[in-house]
Order: structure tokens, then sequence, then C-alpha cells
């Protein structure tokens, strides 16, 4: 069967032209990419694209835009059998972790993608990554998609959205997933390894998820972070939750203040969120004694997510009424394959 997919254009890279004054690399729109690869009319697949009115350097993204791009899914989801979203790299991975949570029941490919060099540059890696995810939104076993699910394709490698991260902003190579393998390989075939992939072999309708709570904090700690800075965070009016960024295996100084302040916070309703600064590797509550006070006053654990996925799954969460006793456990649950459950 040929597979109808979606191309979604947001901005990036992938699309930008050089500013003749500035020099400085800015948003094109999209009938420029699409000439720029003519190559796309050899797919076996038929393509129709829309693209944001605007588009935008990823800098910009925002999750107003998270749920324009959720939407424009739910409103084609019967015509196309993938999706390809065009997007820039630097924020690509919290966008792709955010779609995860926001497409429930989620069965059909939705690749985000971009480049590192602009289409029309000669040394480009766009063609390559844009023809492949339209590739692999394509792939189809019996009739049916044979990814369901958020993935992030960037030199020769389909990622799990919701596991990735921006690691080089030289290198063709810019994402990693270290705490994940690939799900399919690019090489002269394409590799599927079909037992990572998530089955989401359910009957239930796509159930898209638009409420994103903002009012949350990031916070890497550092030796000599100052209470005065930790405490004016804490004290954000309308503070829901807060990712902390901790050494190790979850690890953070045992300083009264620290921990008194946490407590504090974390009484007052406020969710905290233990993740590793380390690219790799999980959060172990307790295997430590830098960790065990945390973990006894509820400080909640995000195993070995990303940054990222903790962030967007936070917004996620707290934007969810359904879920207000059980935060603790459903945080530390494995929703859309972020998290490695031990
Ligand atoms: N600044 C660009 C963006 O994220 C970089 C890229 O596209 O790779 O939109």
């Amino acid at each position: 069967m040929r597979a109808n997919i979606l191309l979604i254009y947001t901005g990036g890279t992938i699309g930008m032209i050089k500013n003749a004054q500035s020099e400085a690399l800015q948003a094109f729109n999209f009938e420029h990419l699409l000439k720029s690869i003519p190559e796309l009319k050899l797919l076996n697949c038929s393509i129709d694209a829309v693209s944001f009115d605007t588009p935008i350097d990823s800098s910009n993204m925002n999750p107003l835009h998270w749920i324009h791009l959720a939407k424009t899914i739910e409103n084609k989801y019967t015509e196309y059998d993938g999706f390809v979203v065009l997007h820039g790299s630097d924020t690509m991975s919290y966008s792709a972790s955010a779609l995860s949570f926001m497409l429930e029941h989620l069965n059909k490919p939705v690749i985000f993608t971009g480049s590192q060099l602009p289409i029309g540059d000669l040394r480009t890696d766009a063609k390559e990554n844009l023809i492949t995810s339209i590739q692999l939104a394509s792939l189809q076993q019996n009739n049916t998609p044979v990814i369901r699910e958020v993935g992030l394709y960037f030199e020769y490698k389909l990622y799990r959205g919701n596991r990735t991260t921006k690691i080089n902003a030289d290198h063709f190579e810019a994402f990693a997933s270290y705490n994940f393998p690939p799900l399919v390989t690019s090489g002269l075939k394409l590799q599927v390894q079909h037992d990572l992939l998530l089955k989401n072999f359910t009957q239930d309708k796509l159930k898209v998820h638009t409420s994103l709570d903002t009012d949350i904090a990031l916070i890497k700690l550092f030796p000599g972070i100052q209470q005065a800075a930790l405490k004016s965070i804490l004290e954000t009016p309308n503070l829901k939750g807060v990712v902390l960024e901790t050494y190790g295996s979850g690890n953070a100084t045992t300083e009264k203040w620290f921990l008194d302040l946490l407590s504090s916070a974390i009484s007052k309703g406020i969710h905290i969120i233990n993740v590793t600064q380390c690219s790799g590797g999980m959060v172990q509550l307790g295997h430590y004694e830098t960790s065990k006070q945390m973990r006894d006053m509820g400080v909640i654990s995000a195993k070995d997510m990303t940054t990222e996925a903790t962030i967007t799954k936070l917004m996620y969460l707290l934007g969810k009424r359904d879920v207000k006793g059980m935060f603790q456990l459903v945080f530390e649950t494995s929703l859309r394959g972020e998290l490695t459950e031990n």
C-alpha cells in the first residue's frame, strides 16, 4: 500500500537561508524547501505538506506551538498513515518528548527531523534526514504502520523521541540517546529493532492532551549553590513543580538549609523531581547517604529520563486532574517508554 504522509514544517536550519546583510541564518518559506529536494517525487508514497504560518528557529518554540502541532496531527490523523515534523534541532528533543506525552494511544509514526546545514548547502545533511524520515513514516507491515510512536531521526539513527538529547552543535551527529538504543539504524537497509518499538496495539482512539502546566522551574545543582538563590526560586508564586538536576545517581548536598528548603517546598505541595546531570545512567534514591533524606521526604525520581522528558512529563502530568493523589507513582511509571522501570 502506498502510504500517505503529512510533512509539518515548523522551521529550523533545514529551511533557512542566509540574510544578505547580517549573514545570520533565518527561517525561509516552505515551497523553497520542497523545491530543493526533487528526490521527494521518487519516493513510493504520497506527500502533502503544511507549514507554520511563520516558520521559527526552534529556540522560539514553546508549549503553544506543541499544542498547535498536536492539534494538526489530531485533525489529519485519519487522512494520513504517518507524520514527519521538520523542526530545528536546538529544542527538538523537548518537542518530541512533549508530543510523546500529548499524543496518547498513538498508533502511527510521528517522526521529528531537521538538519545541521540548510537544504541549499552543498554538504547538507538535510536530504538524507528528510528522505529517510519519510521512508520510516511510510514503513508498513500487513497494512499497519511499523512505528507507532514519536521518534527522532538524525544522522542514520531513529531514536525514541523522549529518550533523546542534543549533544553537539557542530557535528552532523547532533543527538544521542544514552539510556535507550536506536529503534532503527539506516545502513544499506533500514535495520528495524522490532523488539524495542512501542507496541501500541490499542483499539483506543488517539487522545490528544493539550493542557500543559508551565508553572515549573529547572534547577541545576553545583558546588557552591547559594541558599538565597534556591530559596527565591522555590518561593516563585504559583510554582507547582521543580526539576532538580542532581549529581551522579541522584545525589545532592546534605546541608541542613538545602534539605529544609526542599522539605518546606514539598509540604506546600510543590513536586520536586530528581533527575541526574549525567548524560547516561539512572537516579537511585537512597543508594548513597546523599540522596536518602530526599527520598524520605518525598522527592520523586526521574530514574533514567532525560531532562527534556522530565520537564515535559511534569508539564503534562500537572495539567492532568486525574493523577492528583498518585502523582509520584505515575511520574515514576513509564507512560511512553520514556524511562526504564526497575
Ligand atoms: N537554531 C536552529 C534551530 O533549532 C538550529 C537547527 O535547526 O539545527 O531552529
